[in-house]
């Protein structure tokens, strides 16, 4: 077995997390940073597949990666799926990404910030914001307060100015309360409530705000307010121009630049722990060959409840082996639709469209009287997502992990199909020429989106601690890790305390004040 000692830093994995830790350390301190993933591709969670990316990807191969990629598969297509590859040469004239991925505060994205410290720009094609159903027709939510009695509007504004004087200091102590019970706590108002409760469901990625900790979305919020980019002004949204992989692709060019190398194909199969310290790793590549190289500092980015294969429990303390269990990652049903035209038109048609509850689902077992619906015209809101002129549309829902509280939707397969149903019965009535305009579409289920739990669940300071408890010059990053905001947002700050911690120096100055 070959040994090789000469780096200063090992990142286990090749999600965003381990690359912008790894581009910060490699280009700001100078170290030789080594990044290693099992993948034979970049960028863990964060995968595009299409014509800027991988043309001539194979269904197998596509299938393979989905499932690499927040275990997601293909529940339903219509038509089948090879003949939305073959007939409509999705991989060649579209450009889609594992999920819908949006990205939080648009161009003030926390990540994107990290990129032009670090010389990069994020190419970022904003949204027009949030417009929400009512009476049929899209609005914006500041459009539907306007329409309130005036003793709601004037509840809102105090709940608003409520809310953003609240600290993010202070906004721990609301960590492990769900929101709806913070609404109701400050708020009898029921429109107010509503509008609160939908915003935060959709901050949060979740479907009823029973299950969103108040604490993490009034942080959200208040970090929207202050970056200008206001959610109930429909602010706050944007997709990564030409797929969200580019993301990935741009911290990885930082680390090679400076020097560092990331080895794909390459799967740590342990982390060597010496007295109590972590010197190295041992790998196996796809070859067969297997090898240990040691340096003095590791940086493990993959999901921790995968970090039993690596890393043998006696070194996991009880409290950080609990925090691990009861994590109870997002998942979500997510749609692909290929329109022969933008079928919403006019000024919001670059919008994030949302329904409250989507008709009919509240006749199904979800949680929630009915489940959130939105949709986005990917497209329209960048233009390298479909060639000649044709519409790429991204859909979402989201489903409740199996977890304590006794929700089976992300194992229930006769309601993802019944969902489906219902998603295309809320087109057809909602654009009547729907069916002139559909020609492809398909749905996944992703089992593991992200690493933000349900309230009341690993929240706030139960998190993961990014210094690992009992080994030292181990360390954590990744959307589970310590950090607060709205999934790969959050993973870039959660990046900055990983480095915090490895180099001893506050590194959130790099982003602006209101995101530290
Ligand atoms: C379908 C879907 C939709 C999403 N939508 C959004 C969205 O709209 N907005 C948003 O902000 N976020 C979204 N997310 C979440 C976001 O993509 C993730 O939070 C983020 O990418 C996670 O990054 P990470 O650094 O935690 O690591 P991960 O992406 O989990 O990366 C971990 C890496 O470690 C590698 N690895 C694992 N084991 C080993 C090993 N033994 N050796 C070497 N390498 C290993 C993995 O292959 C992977 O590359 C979505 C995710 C999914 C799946």
């Amino acid at each position: 077995m070959a040994t090789a000692n000469n780096y200063d830093v090992i990142i286990i994995g090749a999600g965003l997390g381990g690359l912008i830790s790894g581009a910060i350390l490699a280009k700001m301190e100078g170290k030789k940073v080594l990044v290693l993933e099992k993948n034979p591709d970049i960028g863990g969670k964060i995968m595009s597949y299409g014509y800027l990316h991988n043309p001539d990807i194979t269904e197998g191969e596509y299938r393979k990666s989905l499932a690499a990629c927040g275990h997601s598969s293909i529940v339903h297509s219509e038509p089948a799926f090879p003949e939305i590859m073959e007939k409509h040469g999705l991989f060649k004239n579209y450009i889609v990404d594992t999920g819908w991925h949006q990205m939080s505060l648009g161009p003030r994205n926390r990540f994107a910030q990290i990129a032009n410290a670090l010389g990069k720009s994020i190419p970022i094609s904003p949204t027009v914001g949030f417009l929400y159903h009512q009476d049929g027709k899209f609005m914006q939510l500041s459009d539907i307060a306007n329409s309130w009695p005036k003793e709601s509007q004037q509840e809102r504004k105090r709940v608003a100015k409520y809310t953003s004087l609240i600290s993010k200091e202070q906004s721990h102590q609301y960590d492990h309360v769900d929101y709806q019970a913070f609404l109701e706590s400050i708020t009898n108002d029921k429109n107010v409530i509503d509008y609160y409760g939908l915003m935060g469901c959709y901050s949060g990625g979740l479907n009823c705000p029973t299950t969103v900790s108040a604490g993490e979305i009034i942080r959200v919020n208040n970090m929207n307010n202050m970056a200008g980019m206001h959610f109930q002004k429909g602010g706050g949204g944007g997709v990564v121009t030409g797929g969200f992989k580019m993301v990935a692709n741009i911290f990885a060019d930082v680390i090679r630049e400076s020097g560092g190398e990331i080895r794909t194909n390459s799967r740590v199969t342990e982390i060597v722990v010496k007295d109590r310290k972590a010197v190295g790793v041992r790998l196996k590549e796809d070859s067969g060959v297997e090898q240990e190289i040691n340096a003095p500092v590791i940086i493990n980015n993959i999901p921790p409840r995968y970090l039993g294969n690596i890393l043998p429990q006696t070194y996991w303390p009880m409290e950080f082996k609990q925090r691990i269990e009861n994590q109870f990652p997002l998942a979500g049903l997510l749609g692909f639709i290929g329109l022969k035209e933008p079928i919403e038109k006019g000024d919001g048609r670059k919008g994030d469209f949302s329904i409250r509850q989507l008709p009919g689902t509240e006749e199904l077992d979800v949680i929630g009287e009915g489940s959130i619906f939105s949709f986005e015209q990917t497209s329209e809101v960048d233009p390298t997502r479909a060639k000649n002129g044709k519409c790429l549309m991204n859909t979402w829902i989201s489903l409740y992990p199996k977890n304590p509280f006794g929700a089976t939707e992300i194992t229930n397969d006769e309601l993802i199909q019944k969902m489906i149903q219902l998603i295309y019965d809320f087109f057809r009535k909602q654009y009547p020429q729907w069916d002139d305009v559909y020609e492809w579409g398909y749905f996944t289920r992703a089992k593991d989106m992200y690493g933000m739990s349900i309230c009341p669940g690993q929240l706030g300071e139960r998190r993961l601690p990014v210094k690992h408890p009992t080994v030292e010059n181990l360390y954590h990053t990744g959307d589970t890790v310590a950090q607060w905001g709205i999934a790969s947002d959050g993973v870039g700050y959660g990046a900055l305390l990983t480095v915090g911690e490895v180099t001893g120096k506050d590194y959130k100055s790099l982003i602006a004040p209101w995101g530290r």
